[in-house]
Parts: C-alpha cells; sequence; structure tokens
C-alpha cells in the first residue's frame, strides 16, 4: 500500500532543549531598529516599558543556541513534540513522484503554533513580575493562544480583536473568554488609537496595524502591564524554530533531506519556525534547501510591498523596523485569513528575501481554499484559512515534480486547523467567497506615506 499513513512521532524527552537563532549565522546582519523621533538605532531601554528583560535581550541577541526554560517545555510536554506525517494520500491523488511531509501544528490547545511563543511569552512576564499583558489578535488564534498562557501563568490578558474577525470568528473570542481573558473590537473607543481612527471611519473594519496601537498604548499606561506580540519579532520567530528542530529529526527517522522547505507568511513565524534551521544548516555548510514563502495576494508584502523602514503599527507609536511592507496606513480587504492580514512582514525574513535565500509566492483566496478542501480529503485534516495558502504553494512544488519527473522531497507546515474558521469553508462552498484584490491606489498612497528615513 503505498498511501499507509506514516507519523513520525517522536519521544517527548526529544523536545529541543534550545531554540536556534538564525542570526548567528547570517553573512550580515539585519538593519536595526530606529528610534521613530531621531531614527537612530535604539537601546534596551526604548523597549523596556513593553518587554520584560528576557525577550529584549533575545531580541538583540546573535547567540546560536538559546536555552529553553524548564518550566516552557514542561508546557511544551501537553502537545509537543508535534507530528509529521507523509502525506501518501495526497500525493497519490496529484499523482506525483514528489515525497510530500507536513508538521502539523494544529495539536496545540490553540489549534495552531502560536503557544510556541506565547507560552515562552507568559513565562518571561511572569518571572518579571509582569501582572497583565495586552495584545492584539487577527483571526484570534494569537489572543487564544497568549489567554491560553496567561491562565497557566496567572497573568491577566486583554486582547484587541481586528473587527472584521471578531466578526467573522465569533467562537475565537468565546475561548478567549473559557480562558479568562478580555476580548474587545478593534478600533475600540477604549484608546486614542483607535478613537482616531473611529473618528475619521466609524465603520473600520480594523487591521492588525490598528490593533497593535491599541495594544501598545494601553501597555504604556501602566507598570505591571506589558505588551505582546504574537509574530514578527525576533525572539517570537527564535521560539517557533522547535517546529522545524523537531522536523529535522524527524526527518532523519524518514531516511530524508528536503529540497523544498514551506510556510505561509502572515507576519513570518510559523515560517520561520520550519524554515530556519534548515537554512541555519545550509549557511554552515549543509545542503541547499529551497525555501517558499506563500502569501496571500491580496496582502502581498514580501511580493508586492517595499523593503523600507516602517511602523509596525498604524499610529506610529513602535519603532521604525526595515522590512517589506505595504505602508502602516494599509488597510486589507476583508478576505478570511485574518492571520495574513499584516501590512508588514518580520525583519529577519525580509532580511534573508532581500539576500536572496528565500522565494515568496502570492496566492488567491479561492485557490488556496480549493487547495485546503484538496487537503481536507485526502489527508483528513481541514486547514485554517491561513494554512491553505501553504497547502496550495505545496500541491504547485508538487505538481512541478509531476511535470519535470523530479522525485524530489517537500516539507510544509500545516501552522493550524480551520475548526474555528468553517464559516470561511460554508462561505467557500456557498460560492460567497472573491478573489478580493487589493485597491492599487490605496497601496502607492500607502507606500507615499512610508517614513523618510535617511
Ligand atoms: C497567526 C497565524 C498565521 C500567521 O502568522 P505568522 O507569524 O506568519 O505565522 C498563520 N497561520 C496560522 C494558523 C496562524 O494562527
Amino acid at each position: 500500500m503505498t498511501d499507509r499513513t506514516v507519523r513520525y512521532q517522536l519521544n517527548e524527552s526529544e523536545i529541543p532543549t534550545n531554540w536556534y537563532n538564525l542570526v548567528a549565522d547570517l553573512p550580515e546582519p539585519p538593519a536595526p531598529p530606529l528610534h521613530p523621533g531621531t531614527h537612530e538605532p535604539i537601546g534596551p531601554e526604548m523597549l523596556a516599558p513593553l518587554f520584560p528583560m528576557a525577550l529584549i535581550e533575545q531580541e538583540v541577541s546573535a547567540e546560536r543556541w538559546i536555552e529553553i526554560p524548564e518550566a516552557v517545555r514542561d508546557v511544551y510536554r501537553q502537545w509537543r513534540v508535534t507530528p509529521l506525517h507523509r502525506a501518501r494520500r495526497l500525493e497519490r491523488h496529484l499523482d506525483t513522484p514528489a515525497k510530500i511531509y507536513y508538521k502539523y501544528e494544529g495539536v496545540s490547545p490553540a489549534g495552531s503554533h502560536k503557544p510556541n511563543t506565547a507560552v515562552a511569552q507568559a513565562y518571561y512576564n511572569k518571572v518579571e513580575g509582569t501582572r497583565r499583558l495586552v495584545t492584539e489578535t487577527g483571526a484570534g488564534q494569537w489572543g487564544s493562544s497568549l489567554a491560553f498562557s496567561g491562565a497557566l501563568f496567572g497573568l491577566e490578558v486583554d486582547v484587541y480583536m481586528v473587527r472584521v474577525s471578531f466578526e467573522q470568528k465569533p467562537y475565537r473570542k468565546a475561548l478567549m473568554e473559557a480562558y479568562g481573558a478580555r476580548c474587545v473590537a478593534s478600533p475600540s473607543e477604549e484608546t486614542e488609537a483607535g478613537r482616531a481612527i473611529l473618528a475619521k471611519d466609524p465603520d473600520s473594519r480594523g487591521s492588525l496595524g490598528i490593533a497593535i496601537s491599541e495594544a501598545v498604548e494601553m501597555a504604556m499606561q501602566r507598570d505591571d502591564t506589558r505588551y505582546a506580540l504574537g509574530s514578527v519579532l525576533n525572539h517570537v520567530l527564535l521560539h517557533q524554530t522547535v517546529i522545524g528542530l523537531e522536523a529535522q529529526k524527524q526527518l532523519e527517522m524518514a531516511g530524508d533531506y528536503p529540497d523544498i522547505v514551506l510556510g505561509c507568511t502572515g507576519g513570518g513565524s510559523n515560517f520561520a519556525g520550519i524554515a530556519f534551521p534548515f537554512l541555519g544548516d545550509q549557511l554552515r555548510g549543509g545542503r541547499r534547501v529551497e525555501i517558499r514563502a506563500c502569501e496571500p495576494a491580496a496582502c502581498p508584502s514580501l511580493t508586492r510591498g517595499r523593503f523600507a523602514y516602517d511602523f509596525g503599527d498604524t499610529a506610529g507609536m513602535t519603532p521604525l523596523v526595515k522590512m517589506h511592507t505595504l505602508g502602516a496606513h494599509f488597510m486589507p480587504p476583508g478576505f478570511h485569513a485574518g492571520g495574513l492580514r499584516y501590512h508588514g512582514m518580520a525583519p529577519l525574513v525580509s532580511h534573508i528575501r532581500e539576500l536572496g535565500l528565500i522565494d515568496a509566492y502570492a496566492f488567491n483566496q479561492l485557490d488556496c481554499f480549493e487547495a485546503g478542501v484538496t487537503f481536507g480529503r485526502t489527508e483528513g485534516i481541514l486547514p485554517a484559512p491561513e494554512a491553505t495558502h501553504v497547502v496550495k504553494g505545496a500541491i504547485d512544488a508538487a505538481l512541478e515534480c509531476k511535470q519535470s519527473g523530479e522525485a524530489k522531497t517537500i516539507l510544509f507546515n500545516l501552522c493550524g486547523h480551520g475548526h474555528f474558521d468553517m464559516q470561511a469553508y460554508t462561505d467557500y462552498f456557498a460560492g460567497k467567497l472573491t478573489d478580493q484584490i487589493y485597491d492599487e491606489q490605496d497601496l502607492q498612497k500607502s507606500l507615499a506615506a512610508l517614513p523618510q528615513v535617511g
């Protein structure tokens, strides 16, 4: 039987003991974050009101390996090591000579990769005396992951949730509340940033950039409160590398090594998690891997954005970071992969794209849902709308192999399940989804408003 299910399972004692920091192996370091006023590189003191010192140190670290605290590994044990599957039924369905492997992060309590960093962030905050965490969330995956982690470590959690997703995904809010968090639709009347947006546009659908402004504003107001970000920053990408490190061991069990590694990219964290350990091996003289980032055509920061200094949020409260950006005022259309609706991209992911170490592909919503349904019908797991982008990318790669006759090994990160996103699938089956395209004029306006940095 060629389609026998294969699952490469490791014992919990094989959970990595260190996270992998790609910065240690880069041929040149990424550009530093800048102070929004002076445009000088910022020091740790500027980040101190927002993050605990341990995370700030990780943010600027060039150490290759950073130890995972035992208390964090202890929580990871609940669902890690996550399974690596060979997608034999999908391979057969596609009639491809390629081997397709996927790492499945949907087995976490929140249903995605996000707890890998949420647990770590909650832990370091607890140790340094934080009592309350404030954050934003797109589709609700990050909000529920931080709510879960806050519950474990005894922290209050407040979540500003992008309004379009707040309305599309009511069960994510219910999950956050079940974990004891407070969830507010953004833009809200609770913050200056939110009120300013609503004054201009009372029907604003919101964006991650606006929700970040609200969360940062709230975090700055109280000494016992800090901010937490679910993607983009170096320390978040670092925590996600457990995915790729585990996958390396599991592929070793399978006697394979990937030719192509894929991840979907919203802010870049799950992509970095699967790809960076393999890229690191390549940079240290190991085998070359082709790495593909898969993003939505409706919010195409890596394929259509400009590599420039920009704000991480809409109100201009964060430091300036150099990244592929559509501009902090860009308002992406309200497509269903809410976790991919961010105007920018992780500076580290942007940097390696500039260095030519990765490729980027943009896909339309309808093609992605079609790929997601194909995956569900062959492998049995219905991907989150975000994850359908990487499924589409992997299927395309496998079909390229069919054309060329090459039996390549493909590895992708199935970053989450779609059980909280069934309305999106219902709409897809009812023919109500369209390929939403951003407004080119809006994009040009947004890019013209990028901050001018020397
Ligand atoms: C949040 C999320 C994403 C996008 O975030 P990244 O930082 O790019 O990983 C993608 N998929 C799922 C399932 C998510 O929850």
